[in-house]
């Protein structure tokens, strides 16, 4: 694992969780935070719960705000959208880009993710880019081309910068919300071609500093084995960052020791 890139767990809420439910897990998980080592911590809720979870986090030390989509234009007939301006009112840092259920069920291509990563950017908020192959994908030998395609469309026309302020998640479609995950193995190899990747659409210094985590059925017992890859750097928990105490477990596995 890398001492240059400070680990980085991120929960997806999804369509979860109201104001009452994330403030009563944010007090869990509290109580658990005194052994969490560094460890950057993003909570991720829908856009009505982020006001109350954002008043609730900037007590605290270590955790951030993110939103789960944004749409690229600044104002609006766009009716349903929010913006990168809206998000950041609540002090929201990180908004996740490009997630497999935005990508097929709303049909977000990789010219319109590279849209709003570019706009996010542009109103300070780091995007967490979701990259990964379909199952037929896989089967088929071609998850680097997939991987490929989709950093090169999504991060067009980025500097090092901007670059450095993004965050990757690999996550296999065929890992989310399955209970399949990624062998350690496949993962590390995956994140490893993520960062050749990198380094040829930037530069290897650049590619080296970026951070990219895993997302895809990482619970409790799967996350020490995964989080101590050399390549992945974090990971982004949908259904277990639902339940803080093995959230906070996650988040244990990626400490240091
Ligand atoms: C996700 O949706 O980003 C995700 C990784 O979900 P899960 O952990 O439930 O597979």
């Amino acid at each position: 694992m890398s001492l240059l890139r400070k680990k980085i767990i991120a929960a997806n809420w999804k369509m979860n969780m109201t104001s009452a439910e994330a403030k009563s897990f944010i007090d869990d998980l509290k109580l658990e935070m005194k052994n969490f080592d560094g460890t950057e911590i993003v909570i991720v809720p829908s856009f009505t719960v982020l006001p109350k979870v954002s008043e609730i986090v900037t007590e605290l030390p270590g955790i951030t705000v993110g939103a789960q989509n944004m749409w690229h234009e600044a104002s609006g007939a766009f009716t349903g959208e929010v913006s990168a301006a809206m998000l950041r009112e609540f002090f929201t840092r990180y908004v996740i880009l490009g997630h497999s259920e935005r990508r097929t069920i709303f049909g977000e291509t990789d010219e319109l993710i590279n849209k709003k990563v570019k706009a996010a950017h542009a109103a300070s908020l780091r995007p967490i880019l979701c990259v990964g192959e379909t199952l037929a994908e896989r089967d088929a030998g071609t998850h680097h081309a997939v991987l490929a395609k989709q950093l090169k469309g999504s991060l067009a026309g980025l500097d090092t910068d901007q670059m450095l302020d993004t965050v990757i998640a690999y996550e296999p479609v065929w890992a989310i919300g399955t209970g399949r995950t990624a062998t350690p193995e496949q993962a590390q190899e995956a994140h490893a071609f993520i960062r050749k990747t990198l380094g040829e659409i930037f530069d290897p210094a650049t590619a080296t500093k970026v951070r990219i985590q895993y997302g895809g059925s990482v619970k409790a017992d799967n996350a020490k084995l995964l989080l101590h890859q050399p390549d992945i750097d974090g990971a982004l928990v949908g259904g277990a960052s639902l339940d803080a105490r093995a959230f906070a477990k996650i988040i244990k596995a990626a400490s240091r020791s």
